[in-house]
């Protein structure tokens, strides 16, 4: 077996260069940098509005099939199609989400790539980094103790305290956490009532922030945030509480994007990590449309599958921003697909041609999706070294077979070089397909049809089945006048349906949606499938366990 290095081995063994030397490759002095030591830097305001009116280069979205616990490496290859790019002689930039603190020490270690293909300093980005994440926990934890200092000062607004939607935050999974009462202790000691804490990166101010253009639109969407329902079940907003201007004023830095490095110091925008089921889990719009300014090339990641994380980029994201992606990547490793067609995670190390071939059903339903939004798009094929010749080549087949654009790519073991052949399928595809990009629904659809056509069209179900809560909800939002809004789907990650044991391209199958939420500052109404953990649990042996640092502060273990 040969030996391996682990990733953040790998990441602290590579020499980085200056920040302010990346950003010199990008037009940007000094000046317009506000530096966090020598390898991170925040982008001011006026630098944002000096590229404002710059032509925009094009965007490229990599997604992937449903994760399986087996890994699909969807930022790992994000981040070694942009040093391709590089390698190639494109002017390119990477914008991804920044980590959360939560799964890091839980279950998934670091988030910042993997192999040859990070973004760094790695454990930094992995850690605190800028503070953003604790500049928006601070926000959503200011506006709890708001709302509970406006029920103890007479409650002008009438706010029903059983009705209060809004949650505390914290960046660490904390299941004990998630249902608490509050007030107790008597009269001077606020209101008593049942409340709970959600993961930062579930925190709506965490989407707001990533919807957001500018200073001004975060203050108004902050504004439309709805926390609770009065006696009259009439929604009670931020705006309605008079505290946005001072929300606003808490994330006035986190606001602005980061820039680090990759390895090969093609320069990255990490901004920005929404959860992917219950927000739209994408990076920042801001660090999207800056990079859009700087380069010919802007590569970024969608969280999840093609079903999540890039329909809600289309249908969301790109929609409110104003852009459009010019071609899409659609990640695949030979392990999942093989988990995809009924290989358990302990026999995925023997070959099996057989399985590969009923999982490839997985990956054709994505394509077909991007199809139907009318995206060039290219599969790129992440190698793991495990992987067998008979399998690579019959992936490969499969796909030629149909004529879909298929590349193997090996940025995790060769860094750029690895993804040169993706970066010219890329151009490649660019240059002959047309990009058609049309959205499958239009936003004055009913919402109740907005959740018909993802679940048909991007799930393949057959069809959606309302709880009697769902119903009502749908009723009461559209007279609430948000019946215009997009729909952000809570489904597992897992499945195409909403069952994560149906693994592969499952058929026949309806969608429950159980319950809505809006998400009016985002501007989106979150529809959930089954439940959804806002506050993920630890589990027995949590990553921080192979966690430490050494005598010279140096990270161990962060994967
Ligand atoms: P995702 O973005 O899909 O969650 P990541 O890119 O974060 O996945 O990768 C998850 C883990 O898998 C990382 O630790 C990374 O090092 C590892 N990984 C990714 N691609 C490969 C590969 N080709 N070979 C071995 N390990 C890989």
């Amino acid at each position: 077996k040969p030996t391996v290095k682990s990733d953040i081995e790998i990441a602290q063994q590579s020499p980085m260069k200056p920040i302010i030397e990346i950003a010199e490759k990008l037009g940007i002095n000094e000046d317009d940098l506000e530096l966090f030591g020598r390898y991170k830097a925040k982008l001011t305001t006026e630098s944002l509005k000096k590229i404002e009116t710059k032509k925009s280069g094009k965007i490229i979205l990599v997604t992937s099939i449903n994760p399986t616990p087996a890994g699909e490496g969807k930022s790992t290859v994000t981040v070694g199609l942009g040093d391709a790019f590089t390698k190639i002689g494109k002017k390119a930039i990477i914008a991804m989400r920044e980590p959360s603190l939560g799964p890091t020490m839980g279950v998934k270690g670091g988030a910042t790539g993997g192999g040859y293909s990070q973004v760094l300093p790695m454990e930094d980005i992995n850690l605190h980094f800028t503070g953003d994440l604790h500049a928006i926990t601070t926000a959503n934890n200011a506006l709890a103790a708001f709302i509970d200092n406006h029920l103890q000062q007479g409650n002008q607004l009438q706010i029903d305290q059983r009705r209060i939607v809004w949650k505390r935050a914290l960046d660490i999974n904390d299941r004990a956490l998630r249902k608490i009462v509050i007030g107790l202790g008597g009269p001077v000691q606020g209101v008593p009532r049942e409340d709970g804490f959600d993961i930062t990166v579930a925190s709506e101010i965490m989407a707001v922030l990533c919807l957001a253009t500018d200073l001004q639109n975060l203050k108004e969407r902050l504004g439309r945030m709805v926390v609770a329902y009065n006696f009259d079940k009439q929604p009670v907003t931020v705006a309605d509480l008079g505290v946005q201007g001072a929300l606003t004023m808490l994330l006035k830095e986190a606001v602005k994007p980061n820039l680090v490095q990759t390895i090969e110091h093609t320069p990255a925008f990490i901004h920005g990590g929404p959860f992917a089921n219950i927000a739209h889990g994408c990076n920042s719009v801001i660090a999207t449309k800056t990079a859009s300014k700087l380069a010919d090339y802007v590569i970024t990641e969608g969280g999840f599958g093609a079903d999540l994380g890039a329909e809600k980029f289309l249908h969301i994201k790109a929609r409110s921003a104003g852009i459009k992606p010019e071609a899409v990547v659609i990640v695949a490793t030979i392990r999942a697909l093989k988990m995809h067609g009924g290989v358990p995670k302990n026999d995925l190390g023997r070959e099996d041609v057989h399985a590969l071939t009923i999982g490839y059903s997985n990956l054709k339903k994505h394509i077909e999706t991007i199809q139907s939004f009318g995206l060039p798009f290219v599969v790129a094929i992440n190698r793991f070294i495990t992987d067998t010749e008979n399998e690579v080549n019959m992936l490969v087949d499969l796909c030629k077979q149909e004529n879909i654009p298929v590349s193997l790519t090996e940025v995790w073991e060769k860094g750029g070089a690895g993804g040169v052949d993706l970066a010219h399928k890329l151009l490649d595809v660019i240059e002959k397909a047309e990009s058609n990009f049309q959205p499958l629904y239009d936003l004055s659809d009913p919402l109740e049809d907005k959740i018909l056509t993802i679940a048909q069209k991007v799930y393949g179900a057959e069809k959606v089945e309302f709880s009697p809560k769902a119903k009502k909800q749908l009723q009461d939002f559209d007279g609430f006048g948000w019946g215009h809004l997009p729909i952000c789907m809570a489904k597992t990650q897992y499945s195409l349906s909403d069952d994560p044991t149906k693994l592969g391209r499952p058929t026949d199958f309806t969608i429950t949606i159980r319950e809505l939420k809006p998400s009016i500052g985002a501007g989106f109404i979150v529809a959930l499938t089954g439940e959804v953990m806002t506050m993920p649990g630890l589990p027995k042996l949590p990553a921080a366990l192979k966690m430490d640092v050494d005598e010279n502060g140096k990270a161990i273990g962060l994967f």
